[in-house]
């Protein structure tokens, strides 16, 4: 707008009208003169993600399958409870982190998204949803949102100031890329972060993230304590639990400790296995003995399923078979 000079208040009506209308034309602001479509038009379009699948899980959660101008596909994943619609999107396409228990790391990466395409997620279901909107949105879908981190950052400032997501409603989470932890906090709106650790020794995380190799558990536990939290927040630490990788009491215990003086809580996430793995998911007696060592050593800890498993849009499953690019 500003290179078209024209003034500020017709930006913000382009704003409105993609952001809360939901427009996937230029053509369609009714509110800008004809001339001014046209001129708009032929310097820019507006975005949009094709949709290809749309799936209901038996739990009430949703699964999209959004493809991009160049074909590639992502998922988002809509997870409805009591007052809360989240929403967990992408922010790659697949992954080059290589977690051994992750479907996407185990997929390779091919693209970061740009803003506009993590972005665009959230515009397209709340079009969906009409007139109810997400609520809630978490990073944690495809991709890891601090090696696109330029990309991540811009599509959270407009999510926040044109979508109008509360900041404390959004999580970013990361699997330690450490030195990108403090940046962000310098550089995006003061959205929530959690940190997949999954294991409580250098040794075993990492067998299951090779990113510790880089980044081991002091230098990522140093960098969370030094994260701004206001008051009330807390980090929230991701635990998949493995059997016998991760899941003993002894692991517990040297969790508690990791964790000693941080304003934290741990999700326990059973693992959920996937096809050409040879990982497998705890007993759940295992998993509650690990969760009570933690509640004793005064570290908040939930037990938290996987939403989705029906339509395999659980954790760490994401572009399962339904991706001919993949
Ligand atoms: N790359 C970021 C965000 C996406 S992964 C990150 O790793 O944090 C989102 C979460 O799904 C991570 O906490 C990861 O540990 C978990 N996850 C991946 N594969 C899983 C699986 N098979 N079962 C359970 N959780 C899984
Ligand atoms: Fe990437 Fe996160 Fe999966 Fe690891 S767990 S491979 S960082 S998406």
């Amino acid at each position: 707008m500003q290179e078209q000079a024209l003034p500020r208040y017709r930006a913000q009506q382009l704003i409105h009208w993609i952001y809360q209308r939901y427009v996937t034309s230029i053509d369609d602001i009714t509110e800008f003169s004809k001339d001014l479509r046209k001129k708009l038009s032929e310097k820019a379009y507006i975005s949009n993600l094709g949709l290809v699948r749309h799936l209901h899980s038996s739990d009430g959660s949703a699964k999209f399958l959004f493809s991009l101008e160049d074909s590639r596909t992502i998922e988002s994943v809509l997870i409805p409870d009591e007052n809360r619609l989240t929403l967990c999107i992408s922010s790659q396409v697949g992954c080059a982190m290589g977690c051994r228990f992750c479907m996407t790391g185990a997929g390779g990466f091919i693209r970061n998204l740009k803003a506009y395409e993590i972005v665009d997620q959230i515009i397209a279901v709340n079009r969906i949803l009409q007139p109810r909107k997400v609520t809630n949105l978490v990073l944690m879908g495809m991709g890891e949102p601090f090696t696109n981190f330029d990309e991540v950052v811009e599509a959270l400032w407009r999510i926040v100031l044109f979508i109008g997501i509360s900041k404390r409603k959004i999580t970013v989470s990361t699997a330690g890329v450490v030195p990108k932890i403090s940046l962000f906090s310098q550089k995006a709106p003061e959205v929530n972060l959690a940190v997949s650790l999954n294991a409580a020794t250098d040794e075993a995380r990492s067998d299951l993230m090779p990113v510790n190799k880089r980044y081991p558990l002091a230098s990522l536990i140093a960098s969370c304590k030094k994260f701004p939290l206001q008051p009330t927040r807390k980090i929230t630490f991701e635990y998949v639990m493995i059997r016998d990788k991760n899941d003993s009491q002894e692991d517990a215990r040297k969790l508690v400790k990791l964790l000693k003086g941080l304003r934290c809580k741990v999700n326990l996430i059973p693992f959920n296995p996937f096809h050409g793995t040879e990982l497998k998911r705890p007993s759940d007696q295992r998993i509650l003995s690990f969760q009570k060592i933690l509640l004793e050593g005064h570290v908040r800890a939930l037990v938290r399923e996987s939403k989705g498993l029906d339509i395999q849009a659980a954790c760490g499953q994401l572009r399962a078979s339904s991706d001919p690019l993949r």
